[in-house]
This record gives structure tokens, sequence and C-alpha cells, in this order.
């Protein structure tokens, strides 16, 4: 095998945003009109990368678990909904206006921002800085509901997934025939007006959460936040994302959210420095009682046998499903020199990579190696997402496969012709090795099942 150089840790934010881009994962949205700030769509490849985060996410909350069910409520609640949950009151960041630069700032993080003027400076850091005094931003988005503009309503689009499984306690208690501790999870869009988005897929307008409400006793409270701290966290290291950037942070007394009694935030060291992927809160009575108090629903647990009825505490794990894609990507991100060439790597989990396996002929021209691949593309294909390449020199199609983070690939060569074997080449490691073509099914299969660390070191 060639000598291989490792250049781990050549990581930044625009080397995620350029091979995002040049790969087809993320595009920034609307691109022929000029881009929307801080809108991304995602491509073939982002699609299929999110869809295994999402799909992981629902495995380790739902699948695999007898305590947890599933719910997709909508996007547009009644607006009675944000009262109560007191979003409307107080979802806000201070905001700051410069009336020189006709900027807008986050007053609570003039230190990450950058003032209009040049030589660019933190806003109020120069002469010319004149700063408005901060008032309340409120971060919903409203829109306006009914066909006539003047008499329609005004409702919001939901700033976090979580208030839609509050309003649905009672159908799940009642319909799923479950009794605390449980849990109801869900995926989905939010959106948020947020002052400065920015850093890619990290903080964006619109943006998809993965959020689960657990439902307890709450004498227990405390020891579910504990469980569900060690739950998450194992998670994302399960899929390959290294234990040295990632750390769980309890937040200080004076930053906790009203209703909360403790929040720890899971963090990733992302190119942009310590961040938060994923928050994890004691909610304790405060949402179900305020939404008995605004609806007059009464949002309690009654136990048949005992009698014994009381509001339970809620334990929520929230995460961001695009944050997390960006963590996997950053976390994966490799360079290498392999014999003086230098290739770039995305070493994902395989369960997270969007494609599983290329099968490549070595010689594209070749009809008889052409024909061995096509058969074991179609086979493979039914089963996992898999790509068929005959397209230019062997080398680049493997670096083309590198760079998506394909875990895998089968060649057929010469020697497939004359004993029908091919061989598998290993992303990480380049090793190779030649087995039948008719055990490559199972193979894979084996392959995609077995547990997986990352290779790259610290
Ligand atoms: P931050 O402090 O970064 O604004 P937050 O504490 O307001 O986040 P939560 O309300 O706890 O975030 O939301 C849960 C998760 O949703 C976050 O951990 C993050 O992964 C994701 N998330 C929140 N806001 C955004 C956003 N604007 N863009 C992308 N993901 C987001």
């Amino acid at each position: 095998m060639a000598e291989t150089e490792p250049r781990s840790d050549a990581v930044t934010m625009d080397k995620i945003v350029s091979l995002a881009r040049r790969r087809g994962f993320v595009f920034p949205s609307s691109e022929i009109y000029g881009g929307l700030g801080s809108a991304y769509d995602y491509g073939h490849y982002g699609v299929l990368a999110k869809n295994n985060v999402k799909a992981r996410w629902l495995e380790a909350m739902v699948q695999e678990r007898d305590d947890i069910v599933a719910l997709d409520s909508a996007i547009i609640l009644n607006p009675a909904v944000w009262e109560a949950s007191g979003h409307v009151a107080g979802f806000s960041d201070p905001l700051v206006d410069c009336r020189t630069c006709k900027l807008r700032f986050r007053a609570d993080a003039l230190d990450q921002a950058q003032c209009g003027r040049k030589p660019s400076k933190h806003p109020g850091e120069t002469p010319d800085c004149d700063l408005t005094e901060p008032r309340q931003f409120n971060l919903m988005l409203s829109t306006r509901l009914g066909a006539v503009e003047e008499t329609g309503s005004t409702a919001y689009l939901r700033p976090e997934t979580a208030q839609g499984i509050f309003v649905n306690f009672k159908n799940v208690l009642q319909l799923a025939r479950r009794k605390p501790p449980f849990g109801i999870a869900q995926i989905g869009k939010s959106f948020r007006n947020e002052i400065t988005p920015g850093n890619f897929l990290f903080r964006t307008r619109e943006f998809e959460q993965m959020e689960m409400e657990y439902f307890v006793p709450p004498a227990e409270a405390e020891r579910w936040f504990q469980y569900w701290v060690n739950e998450r966290y194992d998670w994302y290291t399960k899929y390959g994302i290294r234990e040295s950037r990632l750390r769980v942070r309890p937040h200080e007394q004076d930053e906790l959210s009203h209703y909360s009694s403790a929040t720890s935030d899971i963090e990733y060291l992302f190119p942009i420095g310590w961040s938060e992927l994923e928050g994890i809160a004691n909610r304790g009575a405060f949402d179900l009682t305020q939404h008995t108090e605004h609806s007059g629903a009464k949002l309690e647990f009654v136990d048949s046998a005992t009698g014994e009825r009381y509001v339970p505490h809620v334990i929520e794990p929230a995460g961001g499903v695009d944050r997390a894609l960006l963590a996997f990507l950053v976390d994966a991100y490799d360079e290498e020199v392999v014999a003086d060439r230098e290739r770039t790597i995305l070493r994902l989990h395989p369960k997270i990579a969007p494609v599983k396996a290329a099968v490549l002929p070595l010689i594209a021209k070749d009809a008889g190696m052409v024909e061995k691949a096509g058969a074991l593309y179609e086979d493979l294909r039914r089963r996992h997402v898999v790509e068929y390449d005959d397209s230019g020199a062997i080398g680049r199609r493997y670096r083309r496969q590198d760079e998506i983070g394909t875990p895998y690939a089968f060649t057929v060569d010469e020697q497939t012709l004359a004993d029908d074997s091919v061989t598998v080449r290993d992303r990480d490691s380049l090793a190779q090795e030649r087995l039948p073509i008719g055990r490559v099914r199972e193979w894979l299969a084996d392959a995609l099942d077995r547990p997986w660390a990352t290779p790259k070191l610290a």
C-alpha cells in the first residue's frame, strides 16, 4: 500500500462550504437571483446524508425503544399556543441598530459581530459608531392566514417543534395508552427570524429540529435529565464524532430559560469554536401547566390503578438536523497525501454516508467489465444507495467517491472476467481485498452493520 501522510485538522468552514457546493450537498438558496442570506438548498448527497441523520435519530428515539412514540404536528398552530408558551411575550433577542452603517446586531453578541465601517471593528468601537439602545426583537416569523389580506389573522411559523408535542399530550396519553415515563418525538422544520444568521448551516432562519419531550413523574425528573444527557452524548459518538471535539456544558444559573431548572448543552468544537449542537433541558411542569391554564384542557396524568394524579415533568433533548449534519461533515473532513497526491476525504460513519458503495468497471471501454459491473450495481441498488461510475480515469473516480464519503468501492477488472472476483477498496485505510462477486451483497450488508469508529486521531 502507498505511504500516506495524514493532514488532519486542516478543516475550516470555507473548506466545508466549498466541498458541499462542489459535490452537490448544499447550495446557496435561490442563487440565480443572487441568493437569500443564510438560506440553503440541499442537493442530492445533502438530502441523502440529512435523511440518514434523521433516520439514525428516529431509530435511537423511537424504533429501538418501547417508551417513545412519533408525532408530526403542523407548522402553523393556533396562535394561542404561542401566547401560552410564552413565545409571543418573551421569545426575543436584544437588538441594536447602528444609525451610521445601518446594520443590526445582537446586543449580547457585539464582540462576535463586525461593524460596517472599514477597517472593520466590533460595533461601538469606532468613533463613527452610533448604536441605539437595545430593544427586544421577537424572533418568531409571522404570516397572514385567510384569503383576504385585511381580514386575515396573524399566525406564526413555529420557532420550535416542542409546542406541537405539548398540545398533543392528551391525544397520545389516551390513544397511544402511555403512562409516564414516556416520550413523544418529532422531527420537522422550525423558523426563527435570527438577527445574525450565519456560519453556513449553523444558524439559518429556516432549519430542521429533532426534539423529544419525555414526560416523567416529578420525583424522577433529575435522574431522567442525567440519563438523556448521557444518551444524546453517546448518540453523537456512536456515529463517529470524536470525543475530543464533544463536551457537555451545564448552563449557569443566570443562563437558564424561565421554564428550566437545569439545562446542559452538548457542544461541538466547530471551526468557529465550541458551540451548541443540542440542548437538554429539564422543563419541569411549565409547559403542561401553561397549556392547561390557557386552553382549559387538563393536561395531567391520572393513574387508573391508584387514583394518583399529577402534572408530569418534562425532559427535553432538542437538537438540530442541519447543525448535526454540519458537525458530522466537519468531523469527517480530512486531507492526506497518498503517493505524492493529495486527496480530500469525508470519513463519515457508513450509516451517515450518503452513498454506501460505488461500483466501478476498471476500464470503461471494456464491454465485459461494464456488463459485470452493471449487473452488480443493479443487484446492490435494491438494498442500498449505491453508485455506478464509468466516467474518467479510475483514480479520479475514487477521489470523487472519497470526497462524498463513500466507504466502499467495488471494482470490476481483468481478473473479474477470468474468475468472477472483484476488489473492494476501503475509503479510510485504502486497503484492498478480493472477494467473489456473488458474495458482495452479503459482504456489504455485514460491513454496514459492523460497529465503526473514526480512524481520525484526536
Ligand atoms: P442558539 O443558542 O444556538 O441560538 P438555542 O439555544 O436557541 O440555540 P434551542 O432553542 O435549544 O436553540 O434549539 C434546539 C436546537 O435547534 C439547537 O441546539 C440547534 O441544534 C437547533 N437550532 C436552533 N436554532 C437554529 C438555527 N437558527 N439554525 C440552525 N439550527 C438551529
